[in-house]
């Protein structure tokens, strides 16, 4: 294995610690080039004194004395560099072969659209920014030459379950018929409608299976994650929404299947522990230790699976729906989605207010033509404030 020089962009995150984790394995073989957060500022810190990166990227002057205060005792070979745009530019700096995208929500959109746009190898965790901008992101990377790799366990299971060349088209002239797309459910799986209405937060952000930051545990909850990745992998993997079936199975061992046109069913397994994408996506083409146990499947002794339910999680069907609907309609879903998270975070409002605000968002934000980045950062924005207006008037 040749070296390789890594960015990691949200390297304090859940996804970015796992990341770390499995470096650590090959440091003979990875290099660190920026690691990037947004608090967790002494937590930075370590990772710079461990990693010795050239570059550390945090969101102001403040965080930036605070972290420059941090490594006083411990003199490095660091430039700490400040906001979005620097963000942006360690995903593109020359010398980088990979950059992580694990920056939760938004916020990682530029960053990861300069990793597209320079042609590195692209490992994928920031959904939200595929969501909002997939028809730009993929283009981008398909016209620097880009190499997307899914670092999402089901995506990256499709990936590994699906012919060569599936980026952008997994369906023209490969026998694939069906991605199958597998969710454990939730902490809330089973729940009535009556019952959804009173649970708390610390109940949504008790995950029954993964471990992972608070954003995406409470939209596991609400299965808008799962509608997210539906979206993730129509963009991924050049899919309709019908090609798409989202099976739930608890134990999430399964991560996902592809079905072929004569009856076969591909499907990756594994411990759900994110340290085996992680390691795949990295090695990728070729394979490495990642410090997962092996898989027990007699010990595991059954596999579940079953129909999602639709009239309780409608967040699923309305990741669908605008997907169909297609230009900014998935811009403006995950917009209203982030503030209604934040908010039940903030605990302001309660769990079935959340597809709550998303369906008002949707219905009072007019969907455009998706073709540039300006009319995405535009809706972005339009939603976000009316989905803010709505949980104003859920507030009062
Ligand atoms: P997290 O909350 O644990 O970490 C997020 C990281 O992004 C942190 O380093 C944080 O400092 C940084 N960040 C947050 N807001 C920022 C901002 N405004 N500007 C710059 N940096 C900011 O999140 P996570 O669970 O690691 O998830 C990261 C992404 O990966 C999400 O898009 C999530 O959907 C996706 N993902 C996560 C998992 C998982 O197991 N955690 C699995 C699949 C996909
Ligand atoms: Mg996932």
């Amino acid at each position: 294995m040749t070296d390789r020089l890594v960015t990691i962009l949200g390297s304090t995150g859940s996804i970015g610690e796992s990341t770390l984790e499995v470096l650590a394995l090959h440091r003979d073989h990875y290099k660190v080039y920026a690691l990037t957060a947004y608090s967790s500022l002494q937590r930075l810190a370590e990772q710079c004194i461990e990693w010795q990166p050239s570059v550390a990227v945090v969101p102001d002057e403040k965080a930036a004395a605070t972290l420059a205060e941090y490594l006083k005792p411990h003199p490095l070979n660091l430039r700490i560099a400040i906001g979005e745009h620097a963000l942006a530019m360690v995903a593109a700096e020359e010398s980088v072969d990979t950059v992580v995208a694990a920056i939760v929500g938004a916020a990682g959109l530029l960053p990861t659209l300069a990793a597209a746009n320079s042609g590195k190898k692209l490992l994928l965790a920031n959904k939200e920014a595929l969501v909002m901008s997939g028809d730009l992101l993929m283009k981008t990377a398909a016209q620097s030459g880009a190499t997307v790799v899914p670092l999402d366990s089901e995506h990256n299971a499709m990936f590994q379950s699906l012919p060569g060349n599936c980026i952008g088209d997994a369906f023209g002239n490969t026998g694939v018929v069906k991605l199958h797309l597998t969710g454990s459910g939730g902490p809330f799986r089973g729940y009535s409608q009556e019952a959804l209405s009173s649970v708390t937060l610390e109940q949504a952000l008790v995950h029954p299976n993964w471990s992972m930051g608070p954003k995406i545990t409470v939209d596991s909850a609400t299965l808008m994650n799962k509608g997210l990745e539906v979206i993730e992998a129509c963009h991924l993997f050049g899919a309709t929404g019908d090609q798409i079936e989202v099976i739930i199975h608890p134990q999430s061992i399964v991560h996902s299947l592809i079905s072929y046109a004569d009856g076969s069913v591909l499907a990756q397994m594994g411990n759900p522990d994110m340290r085996t994408p992680i390691a795949h996506a990295l090695a990728w083409p070729e394979r490495m230790g990642s410090g997962v146990k092996p898989l027990d499947l007699v010990s595991l002794a059954k596999l579940e699976f079953e129909a999602p339910d639709w009239d309780n999680f409608p967040c699923l069907q309305l990741a669908f729906d605008a997907f169909a609907e297609g230009g900014t309609a998935c811009t403006i879903l995950n917009a209203a989605n982030e503030v209604a998270v934040e908010a039940f975070l903030k605990e302001k409002i309660g769990f079935t207010a959340i597809p709550e605000v998303v369906i008002n968002t949707r219905a009072g934000v007019l969907t455009e033509t998706a073709d540039d980045l300006e009319t995405i950062l535009n809706a972005d924005a339009t939603a976000r404030q009316f989905a803010h207006t709505i949980v104003h008037r859920l507030i009062n």
